[in-house]
């Protein structure tokens, strides 16, 4: 079994969007305060027809003037270190605002991180399959084997070796040339609460199906993984005419790794094991990292600092729902934004689904984001 989205919030979750678009300027400036205004901001495209509207009351900020109303909370946000930052949003209930965006395999894009995922790296807590995979993605670029090692996202992976047959023709890939990878890194979700790394090396086509938990049965679970993997290569045959690697003659192997220690860090496991096997990629390493629930504390906090670090999510630029500078789908012709007083991220007004009531209420008082409110 695999962990399946079946919330319209999952939904969204772990797709890959396009690289950002470049943001209109709206870093410059301050063009009307209003008297009673309060420290909310509404930015609006420069250029709109509807700026009056904004004008009479609110913060309005429009492009061709020189003073940058973002500096103070710019100063705000980098005065807090990578650790407070992590401890602040560790310390919040979790919400689905944006907290980071990173680089993903697929060239030129971007995967979008939602507050609630890195959450589920607080200690204790069973990893999200979301954040796992932008782990992934992240050592793969880093380690520049992007080109030879294929990141698979966990759903596809689920289905190849445990999924319905009528389902696996949609996750078949067709635009995947396997041929230009040396292997594949993924991982597959068990009885909904567990991980397993799936690592296929094609430098001598074996898959391992490694369990983070001591289990007496990896050498046979990673034989049935190779047999389904080489069914489903089969099947892109048949179905695309994709031949890559469907010659090959796939065997399941074991490899010698820590074990876990404790029932709720196999997601912990599964990503330095992957990390390590990146690494030395193609080679087998011996991988010997330890699993004490001291290192797996130490080990969660790194991993989400890591994602705080290498993200490129501008809480000035970037909508703190969405991501995107312009609302996603049809959009109206004007763009409000609006700022929390709390935390210095802008949003679409759109994405917060405000009604203009509510808009207008805003002006009353300090306007806090989904993430401050709580
Ligand atoms: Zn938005
Ligand atoms: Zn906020």
């Amino acid at each position: 079994m695999w962990k399946s989205g079946n919330s319209a919030i999952k939904k969204k979750r772990g797709k890959y969007v396009k690289a950002i678009r470049k943001p209109f300027p709206f870093e410059v400036s301050r063009t009307e305060v209003n008297n009673d205004t309060t420290d909310v901001n509404i930015a609006q495209k420069p250029g709109s027809a509807v700026l009056s509207q904004a004008k009479d009351s609110f913060t309005t900020i429009q492009n061709g003037c020189s003073q940058d109303p973002r500096i103070q909370h710019d100063q705000q946000q980098h005065s807090e270190t990578p650790d407070e930052q992590l401890d602040d949003l560790w310390g919040k209930k979790e919400t689905e605002v944006v907290v980071a965006m990173l680089p993903s395999q697929i060239k030129g894009n971007t995967i979008i991180i939602w507050h609630s995922e890195p959450c589920s790296l607080r200690p204790h807590e069973w990893l999200n399959g979301e954040i796992i995979e932008a782990l992934l993605h992240l050592s793969a670029n880093k380690l520049q084997r992007k080109k030879r090692l294929y990141i698979l996202n966990h759903y596809t992976a689920g289905l190849i070796l445990a999924g319905d047959r009528k389902q696996l023709p949609r996750h078949c890939l067709p635009k995947v040339n396997f041929h230009k990878y040396k292997g594949i890194m993924s991982f597959v979700n068990v009885n909904r609460n567990h991980w397993k790394l799936l690592y296929i090396n094609a430098v001598n086509q074996t898959v391992y199906l490694v369990d983070p938990a001591l289990s007496n049965t990896e050498a046979t679970d990673s034989n049935i993984a190779a047999k389904k993997f080489s069914e489903y290569l089969i099947m892109r045959r048949t179905c695309y005419g994709k031949s890559d690697w469907v010659d090959n003659k796939w065997k399941g192997g074991c490899l010698s790794h820590p074990t876990q220690k404790d029932g709720n860090s196999c997601g912990v496991i599964v990503t330095l094991m992957a990390m390590e096997l990146m690494k030395a990629f193609p080679d087998i390493p011996c991988m010997k990292f330890r699993t004490s629930s001291v290192e797996m504390a130490s080990e969660r906090r790194r991993l989400a600092l890591k994602i705080l670090k290498e993200s490129v999510f501008d809480i000035s630029i970037h909508c703190g729902m969405c991501s995107m500078t312009k609302p996603p789908g049809t959009s109206p012709p004007v763009t409000h934004w609006i700022q929390c007083n709390g935390c210095g991220r802008w949003y679409h007004v759109q994405c917060l689904g405000m009604t203009s009531q509510e808009l207008r209420n805003v002006r009353k008082r300090d306007w806090f984001c989904p993430l401050c409110q709580m």
